[in-house]
C-alpha cells in the first residue's frame, strides 16, 4: 500500500448530474465549493440526462427521434446559460459543442462505433464543466477550465477504458498542481484520452472515479462525493425509505457496497482511496449541513450486518457437461473462452456437472451494450450444454466476519420463504453474503431482509 501522506489540505470535489441539473443546482453546488476553502479542484458529471440523451444519440437515433434528443440536449444547457450574467462568454463555446453533437450523431446514424459513442457522451461533461465555471466566475471566485484528457491517459477500451495511474500522476503534478495555487479548477469527470488522442470514457458513473484518482494523483487531502443523498445508507433510501445514515464506514466495507451496486459510488472508485489511505466523504448537495457518511481506514467495532446492495440486470450462465465429471480443466477451458471474450466472472458455484456463473458488469460500457455475444455463446456451445437466464438480481449483505459467525445462515434465509432463490455464494468472502433472485422480486427481498437485519 502506499501510504503518501497527503502533501496539501486540498480538496477535491465531485458533484454528480443532479448537482448541476440546473442553475439552482450549480449554484447550490457552487455554494459547497466556496464554503470551504481547502477546495481547490472541482471534478463535474454532466447535465442530469444528458448523458442518456447523448447515448441515444450515439446509438443510431431515426432522425425525428435525433431532433427531439438534439433539442433536449440544448434545452437543458440553455436554460443554465440564459441565466448567467454573462452568458456571451460561454455560448460561442456551447453552441460550438452543440454543433458537434448534431454532426457526430448524423455520423452515428449512419454507422455507429465504440470510439464514436465516447466521442459524443464526452460533450456532457465538456458542456457542464464550461457553464460551471462561468457560474463560478460570476460569483467572483478565480476559476479556470481544464481538460483533463491532457491528463487522464487511458488505454483504448472504448466505454470503459482503464486510466494509467502512473501517466496520470506525472502530468496531474505538472499540469494541474500549479494551477491549483492560482485559482480554482474546474474539471470534467468521466472521460479521458488514449494514445491516438482519441476520447475515451471509464463507464457509466466514472466521475466518481475521476475524482478519486486525481485525488490520488495530487496527494490531496480528500474526496468529496456531492450527491443527492446526505450520505451512504445502509441500502438505496429510495428502495427502503427507513434505511439508516451509516456515519463511518471501512474503506473494504464502502467498496464491497459499490462493488455489488450501492450506486452512490462507481465500484472503482475506492481503489486508489484505499491504495493511498484519502478518505472520501459522501454528502447531499442540497442539503451540505446535513452532513455525511466518512469512508476511511478504520476498524472501529465494525458491525455484523453492515448494509445490502443491490444489483439489478443479472445474466446467470449455466453449463452443463457430462464430460465434467472426474474430468481436469474443464472449468479452466471455460475460463480461458470468457477471457478471450474479455469477460470477468462474478459469482460461481460449481457441482459434479455444470457451472453456474454471473458476469462482473462493474464499469459497464458508456454505450450499455450486453456483454453475452452470440460469439461466446457460439464458442461455449461447442463445449458443453449452455442455458441463460436473465432479468435477475443480485442482491449482496455486506458485513464483517460474516463467514466466521454464527447463525448467519438462519437469520438471512429464514425469512426467504416466500422467494425463489437461485444461486448463493457465501464463504469465499468475509465481507460478504451474495445470492440472486428473480428481478421483480428484488425490492420486496431487500425490504424484507433490511426490516429483519437492519430495522
Ligand atoms: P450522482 O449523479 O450524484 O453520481 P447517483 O445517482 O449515481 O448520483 O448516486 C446516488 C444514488 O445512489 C442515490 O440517489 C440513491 O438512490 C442511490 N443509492 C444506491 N444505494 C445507496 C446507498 N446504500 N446509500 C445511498 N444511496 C444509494
Ligand atoms: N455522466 C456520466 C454518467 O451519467 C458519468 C457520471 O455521471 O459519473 O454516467
Ligand atoms: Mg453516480
Amino acid at each position: 500500500m502506499n501510504q503518501a501522506a497527503p502533501q496539501s489540505s486540498h480538496v477535491v470535489a465531485k458533484f454528480g448530474g443532479t448537482s448541476v441539473a440546473d442553475f439552482e443546482a450549480m449554484n447550490r453546488s457552487a455554494d459547497v465549493v466556496l464554503g470551504n476553502p481547502d477546495v481547490r479542484l472541482v471534478v463535474l458529471s454532466a447535465s442530469a440526462g444528458v448523458t442518456n440523451l447523448l447515448v441515444a444519440l450515439a446509438a443510431g437515433s431515426e432522425s425525428e427521434q435525433r431532433s427531439y434528443q438534439l433539442d433536449e440536449i440544448r434545452r437543458i444547457q440553455y436554460a443554465i446559460l440564459d441565466r448567467l450574467d454573462n452568458p456571451s462568454v460561454v455560448r460561442e463555446e456551447i453552441d460550438r459543442m452543440l454543433e458537434n453533437i448534431a454532426m457526430l450523431s448524423e455520423a452515428a446514424a449512419l454507422a455507429t462505433s465504440t470510439a464514436l459513442t465516447d466521442e459524443l457522451v464526452s460533450h456532457g461533461e465538456l458542456m457542464s464543466t464550461l457553464l460551471f465555471v462561468e457560474i463560478l466566475r460570476q460569483r467572483q471566485a478565480q476559476a479556470e477550465w481544464f481538460d483533463v484528457r491532457k491528463v487522464m491517459h487511458t488505454d483504448d477500451h472504448f466505454g470503459r477504458a482503464t486510466p494509467d495511474g502512473a501517466v496520470l500522476k506525472e502530468l496531474a503534478q505538472t499540469l494541474l498542481q500549479p494551477r491549483l495555487q492560482a485559482s480554482l479548477v474546474v474539471t470534467q469527470g468521466f472521460i479521458g484520452s488514449e494514445a491516438k488522442g482519441r476520447t475515451t470514457t471509464l463507464g457509466r458513473g466514472g466521475s466518481d472515479y475521476t475524482a478519486a484518482l486525481l485525488g490520488e494523483a495530487l496527494n490531496l487531502s480528500r474526496v468529496d462525493i456531492w450527491t443527492d443523498v446526505p450520505g451512504i445508507y445502509t441500502t438505496d433510501p429510495r428502495v427502503v425509505p427507513a434505511a439508516k445514515r451509516i456515519d463511518k464506514i471501512a474503506f473494504e466495507e464502502a467498496a464491497e457496497m459499490a462493488t455489488f451496486g450501492a450506486k452512490v459510488l462507481h465500484p472503482a472508485t475506492l481503489l486508489p482511496a484505499v491504495r493511498s489511505d484519502i478518505p472520501v466523504f459522501v454528502g447531499s448537495s442540497k442539503d451540505p449541513a446535513a452532513g455525511g457518511t466518512l469512508v476511511c481506514n478504520t476498524t472501529e467495532n465494525p458491525p455484523l450486518f453492515r448494509a445490502l446492495a443491490l444489483r439489478r440486470k443479472q445474466t446467470l450462465l449455466t453449463l452443463h457437461s457430462l464430460n465434467m465429471l472426474h474430468a481436469r480443466g474443464f472449468l479452466a477451458e471455460v475460463f480461458s473462452i470468457l477471457a478471450r471474450h474479455d469477460i470477468s466472472v462474478d459469482l460461481i458455484t460449481t457441482s459434479e456437472v455444470s457451472i453456474a456463473l454471473t458476469m462482473d458488469t462493474t464499469g459497464t460500457t458508456s454505450s450499455g451494450r450486453s456483454l453475452l455475444t452470440t460469439a461466446l455463446l457460439t464458442e461455449l456451445s461447442s463445449l458443453c450444454r449452455v442455458e441463460v437466464e436473465e432479468d435477475l438480481a443480485l442482491i449482496a449483505l455486506i458485513g464483517n466476519k460474516l463467514s466466521r459467525a454464527c447463525g448467519v445462515g438462519k437469520e438471512v434465509f429464514g425469512v426467504m420463504d416466500p422467494f425463489n432463490i437461485r444461486m448463493i455464494c457465501y464463504g469465499a468472502s468475509n465481507y460478504n453474503l451474495c445470492f440472486l433472485v428473480p428481478g421483480a422480486d428484488a425490492e420486496q427481498v431487500v425490504r424484507t431482509l433490511h426490516h429483519n437485519l437492519f430495522e
